[in-house]
């Protein structure tokens, strides 16, 4: 069985000079489980999960770190 990694789109906080941001969540449970929780994301900050955004989205505030490593 072929084991790929499914990614789901967090939102973080405003902290401080830094905005807020769409982050990728490795997805180890089941979405519903997930929804809505603050989880590790795949940067290292912490971020809300938001089940119905699909990972990678096309917004302009996407983390480029989670971008690049989801790439
Ligand atoms: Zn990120």
């Amino acid at each position: 069985m072929l084991q790929t990694t499914v990614h789901a789109a967090a939102r973080s906080r405003a902290h401080g000079p830094t905005a807020e941001l769409w982050h990728a969540v490795e997805l180890h449970r089941p979405p519903a489980e997930i929804d809505g929780a603050c989880e590790l994301t795949i940067c290292g900050s912490l971020a809300r999960v938001v089940t119905d955004v699909v990972w990678p989205l096309a917004a302009r505030d996407v983390c480029p770190v989670c971008a690049d490593l989801t790439r």
